[in-house]
């Protein structure tokens, strides 16, 4: 006898290709902080699908826009306007106090359009000679899984047999402010960075670091853009990473909890001399601005504003990061974060932890290796969080 979980996982393994590793379980239902497998077992979500689920599982304001747009009308392509697209540019860029944006589906082909601008903005506006343009990111970077995406890569693994990658790229040490003005040339477009660095294992510059690099692009003509797709929309405990040190960047890259987890959508916000570079014909997709997109995005974007999850982040977070540190354990190296977006570094490899997590009722995922990351939907309530803290006390001591 064998259960629905075994069966969808002998399925997934049998027929999809094998480009994850997922932990054993299945997922079949899920609201606010939790999901249930199809036998009824209940679990905590300390992921919130690389912070996609900002706003929790089907949070009812969202699922509700999506049911009322799906009895309207659904895509039209942008051969055609749709009546939800006006809007939701103007929510965005209001937002992000910013003139334009340009709406894609994935983070990846955010970022896709984040190098296009650049390089056409270097080309039309700074004077940059024609396939000269260069890009500057950073070692340990996570953009997406796109040729665009894995040629910024540091990560050999993520390049391996994928060859040749784009050219016209630099990488400096994350951080590292000389190497950054080491690395600008004339030539230079942009430089894209995480404000935090999720998949790299919660990476935090250090303090001043965002401001003073973007003072220095300013000075020397350079695109500084910041890559928000997981540590923004209020992950970090402020709507955008860069507010941690009122870093305004040229250009934001936006996706995950843009769309609530219910409704892919991505984009990219900047001014009218950066994003006025693209003419009809220059660059698309037929989903991108979609109005069931739109619609979904806009109440996503409601619901973080409306109830506060960016002060709740913060301050939740700094509840959690604090009960984490008293954890006592000689295997811990470092707990790090800001709002509720924290790595935990052990000493040896992460997985073993996030299994007996799982068994205990709790979901997380090791990024890199060795370190826990600790990302729970915004929603996440004090009682629950200390739920959580009892069983992550109990696996970690
Ligand atoms: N950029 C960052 C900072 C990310 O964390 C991710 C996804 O984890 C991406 C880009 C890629 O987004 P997507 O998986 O939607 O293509």
């Amino acid at each position: 006898h064998t259960t629905k979980t075994q069966d969808v996982i002998e399925q997934t393994e049998k027929y999809g290709a094998q480009n994850y590793h997922p932990l054993p379980i299945v997922i079949a239902k899920a609201e606010g902080v939790w999901v249930e497998d199809p036998e009824g077992n209940k679990y905590m979500d300390m992921l919130s699908a690389y912070s996609a689920v900002n706003q929790g599982h089907r949070h009812p304001k969202i699922v509700q826009a999506l049911k009322d747009q799906a009895d309207r009308v659904t895509l039209t392509s942008r051969a055609f306007h749709n009546d939800q697209l006006g809007p939701w540019y103007e929510r965005v860029c209001k937002l992000a106090n910013k003139e334009m944006a340009l709406p894609m589906n994935t983070g990846a082909e955010a970022v896709e359009t984040a190098i296009k601008a650049a390089r056409r903005w270097a080309y039309f506006v700074k004077g940059v000679e024609e396939n000269k343009a260069e890009v500057i990111a950073c070692i340990g970077n996570f953009h997406g899984r796109t040729m665009t995406a894995v040629s910024l890569s540091s990560e050999e693994e993520y390049k391996r047999g994928f060859g040749p990658m784009l050219p016209g790229i630099k990488l400096i040490p994350y951080g590292d402010l000389d190497a950054l003005k080491s690395a600008i040339t004339p030539n230079t477009a942009a430089f894209l960075i995480e404000p935090i660095q999720g998949e790299a294992g919660i990476i935090i510059p250090p303090d001043g670091f965002l401001k003073q690099a973007s003072d220095l692009c300013k000075e020397e003509n350079v695109l500084f853009i910041a890559d928000e797709i997981q540590a923004g929309l209020a992950r970090s405990g402020k709507m955008f990473a860069c507010d941690w040190e009122r870093v305004e960047p040229d250009m934001y890259i936006l996706g995950k909890a843009l769309g609530g987890g219910v409704f892919p959508i991505s984009c990219v916000v900047a001014n009218k001399d950066i994003l006025g570079v693209f003419n009809p014909g220059s660059h698309g997709s037929t989903f991108g601005g979609n109005p069931m997109a739109c619609a979904v995005s806009i109440a996503a974007l409601d619901v973080l504003v409306d109830e506060k999850l960016a002060e709740r982040s913060l301050e939740l977070g700094e509840y959690f990061m604090e009960k984490l540190k008293e954890i006592s354990n000689p295997r811990i190296k470092e707990v790090r974060g800001k709002g509720l977006f924290i790595g935990v570094e052990l000493t040896e490899p992460a997985r073993k932890y996030c299994e007996q997590l799982k068994e205990d009722g709790l979901l997380c995922k090791e990024t890199h290796e060795t370190v826990i990351r600790f990302a729970p939907p915004l929603v996440i309530s004090k009682e629950e969080l200390d739920w959580a803290i009892e069983r992550i006390q109990k696996v970690l001591e």
